[in-house]
Formats: C-alpha cells, structure tokens, sequence
C-alpha cells in the first residue's frame, strides 16, 4: 500500500516537473570598451559622460556602462547557475551610452558581434532569440523602415539563431518569427519596436513602420488559425516609465496600435518580454476593468549604468539575470527567479550572482498567469509592505529608501495603465486617494478630540 502510493507520488513529481520549462533573459548589457581603472574618477568611462566613477572597481561603477570583466561575468553565472536552458531570450542594448559622435557604425557593429560571440561561446548549443535595442543602431534610435546594412550585418552574426526565412524579414525591418525551438503550437515573435521610439526621426510621419504591425497582425491571427501559443519579445516597451512621471517611450499612434494588437490577440499571447527600462518592473494588460488579459516583464539589465534622464534620482541598478520558468505544454509563464550581481560586493570582494528572488515565493501567487500579476499590482497598490518590497527589487537591491506616496503612484500607474488615457486618469485617481490616505488619520485625531471634549 505505502509502495504502492510513494510509487503514484513519484509519477506525478515526475509530471509536474516534466511540464516545466526553463528559459533565461539577458538585456541591456551595454558593453563600455573604454571603462578602466584609473585614479581620475571623471576618466574610468565614457559612458559616465565625466561623472566621476567614485567606486570603480573590476566589475564596474554605478556610473558606468559594463566593463567587459561584467559581461563576462555575467554570462559564465548563467551558465553556472542553469547551464542548459531550453533557450535564450537576449533584448538588446549592447553599445555604450556615448554620444553619437563618440562611435562609428564599424564600432557599433563590433560591439554586437563581440557580445553574440561571448554568447556564443558560453552556450554554444543553445537557441537564442535576439532583438535589436535603440543603442544597437547607428546613430543610435534612427532605426530605418527598411533594409539597410545595420539589419544585414546583424543577420548575418545571429545566422546560427535564425532560419532561413527570420534571415529575409530580419534583413527587411529587424524582426522575425519563428516556431519557438522548432515545435508545433509554439511561437516566438521578435519585435523591432525601436521602430515606435519617439526619439526616431525616421519612422514619426509613418503609420506602419517596415510594415511591422500589419506583418504582427497576419502572425498572430494565423497562431489563432493554427492553435498556437506565442511569445512576444522587444527593448523599447509601451506605456510608461515607472521612475519618471508622464515619461513614455513610443509616440502615442504607435502605443495605440501596440495596445490594439495585443488585446486582439491576448488569447494566443501567453507572454511578452522586453527590456530598455534596466529596472525590474511589468506592465499589465486588460480587457475591461480590473480582467487582466496579459503581462509584459521588463527584465532588469546588466549594466548598471545611472541613468542621466532628468527627472530621476539616483537611478542605477545592480546587475541582473533572469531565469523565466514556464509550462511547456502551455507556455504559461509559472515563475520569475532574478539573480543579481551587488556591484559594490564584488568590486571589494569577489563575484557572487545570487538570488534576489522568486516571484511566487515573495508575493505569494500561485504562478506569474496575468491573474497572479494583476494580484500582486493591488497589493503593491494597497500594501506598503509589498510596495516597498517590489521597489527594492525594481532597482535590482541597489536603492533601498522608502518609496513615498508619489513613488507608489508613478510604479502603481505605470505598471496598471499602459494606454496614455488611461494613465492620466490613473494618475489623478491614485493621488487623489494618496491625499485621502494622508488625511484620513488628521481626520481621525480631530473626530478624538472633537469627541471627547463633549
Ligand atoms: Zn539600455
Ligand atoms: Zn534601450
């Protein structure tokens, strides 16, 4: 009998595990060839555009794009930590933040092809699903609508990741689509949403960049046709930056149609993930009030590089990888496990990639379904504790103040409302509360007093 049992218990271990699969993500690397030791502070990096680099060390500065002993690094902790992941997902950004004047399209492209060699190199016999970032371009952001030689050199270094057929649409407008690791009912969807950048002068008269939209549409209806699944992966993100207010990054007709086509196809779309922000954040999707239809993860990045966006406050980050584990019968997503390199840690000491943390275990959901996430966006809303817990993570452990009311706003709207409109009113709504919040126990203490002096 207890054989008998332990034998049933064992099969279905076997089965819960077998449904599990294992994917990384790796984004904004930002890989700054100039970065060295030196005692003038201001001269570590070009990327600290003369930002003295105050803690330097081998593993880098906060001011600083990554040094190559970072990438390196980071790259051997994916393989030592899960060294034979199902596949890949890589988002760009490889160049430093220099200005243009500063590189050369040779430059850029040697940068691209050094980091898909280190890759290379580390997980030879791995799938990787690339995506061209704004920085891999140059000048950096003017992406093209078109072919040009960027999207062909490019095509030709990830020739071993992409099928014949990725090749031509890549060379054409930088994205392509493929069944994810070759298999029936499994799709991967590679965007080039630098295209919607709003700091891309080429593409803002357009309506249809490269004709990517109406291509993305044609893929996802025949998904439907075809009981496939897809994933989608990009840099640049819809919505909003949670760490400056009212800031987007697509023009708001390219949010629309993005908008538009994820809520037409959300039924086939089991996940979307995408990088740019170098925070750890995400950003939901409805399809009427409070009925969550979809998730994008924004994955934080290597580098750790302080962001010079005026508006925001010490904005760097400890670098982070990401390990996404997923049904692989379903593709539903069904954890999230962030390891970290603290930069300052190993700088004094040595390098030690450890767990940040894994999504279900630190907010207590049963899976990262867009159910769960939309779960944990109320009680980040509502809960300061969770608030204070995801803000520490969206930093990567790197900024650990308190975040204040109109911090737990500008997370809670950007995460909650990725159509313009709609975050405008979420705006509003969540200060409105916040005042009431901060009122509320004034209100209390005046009522005692009012009370007890009768
Ligand atoms: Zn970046
Ligand atoms: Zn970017």
């Amino acid at each position: 009998m207890f054989a008998a049992r332990l034998l049933l218990s064992c099969l279905l271990f076997k089965e819960v595990h077998a449904l599990s699969g294992y994917f990384w993500h790796i984004t904004d690397l930002h890989w700054d060839p100039t970065y060295k030791l030196t005692d003038a502070p201001e001269l570590v990096c070009a990327s600290s555009g003369k930002r003295p680099a105050a803690k330097a060390g081998k593993f880098g500065d906060y001011a600083c794009d990554s040094p190559l002993h970072l990438i390196n690094s980071s790259v051997h902790a994916m393989k030592d930590i899960l060294s034979d992941p199902d596949f890949i997902v890589w988002t760009g950004d490889d160049t430093p933040h220099i200005p243009n004047e500063s590189l050369t399209e040779d430059e850029v492209l040697h940068i691209i092809s050094n980091l898909t060699q280190i890759i290379k190199q580390v997980f030879p016999k791995t799938k990787v699903y690339s995506a061209l970032g704004n920085h891999d371009y140059h000048p950096k952001s003017q992406f093209p609508a078109g072919p040009n030689h960027i999207y062909n050199k490019t095509a030709e270094m990830w020739r071993d990741w992409l099928d014949p057929e990725s090749q031509a649409t890549f060379k054409n407008g930088g994205y392509y689509t493929e069944k994810l690791l070759s298999r029936t009912g499994f799709r991967m969807l590679v965007l080039n949403t630098n295209l919607y950048y709003d700091q891309n002068k080429l593409t803002q008269g357009m309506d249809d960049p490269a004709g990517q939209f109406s291509w993305a549409d044609h893929v996802l209806t025949e998904a439907a046709n075809n009981k496939e699944r897809v994933y989608i992966i990009g840099h640049v993100p819809p919505g909003f930056f949670e760490k400056k207010r009212r800031k987007p990054w697509f023009t708001p007709k390219f949010n629309q149609r993005y908008l538009d086509l994820i809520q037409k196809h959300h039924s086939v779309i089991l996940g979307q993930f995408f990088g740019h922000h170098h925070t750890d954040s995400f950003r939901m999707f409805y399809k009427s009030q409070d009925s969550p239809i979809s998730t994008m993860f924004l994955s934080p990045g290597v580098s750790p590089w302080k962001t010079t966006l005026p508006g925001v406050v010490n904005g760097a980050n400890n670098p982070g990888i990401r390990i996404f584990e997923y049904d692989t019968q379903t593709l539903l997503v069904k954890d999230v496990v962030t390891y970290y390199l603290n930069l300052t840690y190993a700088n004094a000491a040595h390098a030690r990639w450890e767990k940040e943390y894994r999504l279900t275990e630190s907010f207590r959901v049963p899976d990262a379904s867009p159910a769960s996430m939309h779960q944990i966006l109320e009680r980040i809303a509502n809960n300061h504790c969770h608030l204070q817990k995801y803000y520490e993570f969206n930093s990567v452990s790197y900024d650990l103040t308190e975040c204040n009311s109109d911090c737990r706003v500008d997370h809670v709207c950007a995460a909650r409302e990725v159509d313009f409109h709609r975050y405008e009113r979420c705006l509003e709504k969540e200060e409105a509360a916040a005042i009431c919040a901060g009122f509320l126990p004034v209100l209390s203490v005046a009522l005692s007093l009012v009370l007890s002096s009768r």
